[in-house]
């Protein structure tokens, strides 16, 4: 990896866009009954993966699929176009297509497995998916709306309003005081495994704002600077998270217990350790491909 290339998961999607092509539905079609285009199929949400591979399958496979399965363009890369299909209609039986030659497995699971470029653009058809189904009506006159430009938005026929796919910010945070760092966990984790602190950008605010306040509001710890470091699109379902290391002006910890149920700081020879795959009591990092565990590699580097 270059060392100014993001290091997270989900982000480097190796595909060109071709934002202005796909607004000509003529360019979509061609690439769809091209032979040599590549399909990915997700059902309720999960890639096909085989062979330890990404299950790409050739366009000619889409025939398989219903009619009025959702399909979207991905890019193009090498001159070979990729989309994405929903093989969870609701038309479709209980099994998708194709479940024979390989498995249809939860992303989190194949991001350990499968390339990481397969994992980028995977999880750019999970989120394209995911908008589609939640974003059927119209926002501004609730008229049913059609899928255009290979899916990158829709429009409303009635009002002709345009829709696009949307990014949630969130703001994630390590932060740090006197050679530790401060992980927590929500009530929905298990004990021990502890991660670093975020919360969602709120409407007329900075992440950088964001930030200081949710450490505040769920930790009680005042944030003195806010470095910004990297960012990630997260496809569970739609956030950006835009990850910072911060120093705080102090370690004691106010703890939201609606929010946070466990919290400590940890020294950073612990976190070494931890990395090392060492026992330090009972902690568990969060997994490589969640930028709060490339926010602690960056810190502890
Ligand atoms: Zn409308």
């Amino acid at each position: 990896m270059k060392p100014d290339q993001n290091p997270n998961w989900f982000a480097n999607n190796p595909l060109e866009r071709l934002n202005n092509e796909k607004d000509n539905a003529a360019f979509v079609a061609e690439r769809l009954s091209d032979p040599n285009s590549r399909i990915m199929p997700l059902w309720r949400g999960d890639p096909l993966v085989a062979g330890g591979k990404a299950g790409f399958l050739s366009a000619a496979a889409l025939a398989e699929f219903p009619k009025d399965a959702a399909v979207v363009f991905l890019g193009l890369r090498e001159n070979i176009a990729y989309f994405g299909v929903d093989a969870s209609s609701a038309q479709m039986a209980e099994t998708a297509p194709f479940a024979d030659i390989g498995e249809y497995m939860a992303i989190r699971a194949a991001a350990s497995i499968i390339s990481r470029d397969d994992l980028a653009i995977i999880g750019h058809a999970r989120w394209l998916f995911e908008w589609h189904r939640k974003h059927r009506h119209c926002a501004v006159c609730g008229a049913l709306t059609d899928a255009i430009a290979g899916g990158a938005k829709r429009v409303c026929p009635d009002c002709e309003t345009q829709h696009f796919p949307r990014s949630d910010p969130v703001a994630i945070v390590l932060a740090l005081h006197d050679n530790h760092c401060l992980l927590g966990r929500g009530p929905h984790f298990p004990p021990g495994f502890l991660s670093a602190l975020a919360g969602f950008v709120e409407a007329g605010e900075t992440p950088e704002e964001a930030a200081k306040r949710e450490i505040f509001e769920e930790a009680g710890v005042t944030l003195t600077d806010v470095r910004y470091q990297f960012s990630q699109p997260w496809p569970f379902p739609s956030s950006l998270m835009i990850g910072f290391l911060a120093d705080a002006a102090d370690k004691t910890l106010t703890l939201d217990t609606d929010e946070i149920e466990e919290a400590k700081w940890i020294s950073l020879n612990d976190i070494r350790a931890l990395l090392n795959g060492e026992e330090r009591d009972g902690v568990f990092l969060p997994p490589q491909f969640t930028i709060a565990r490339q926010l602690i590699e960056r810190w502890a580097e």
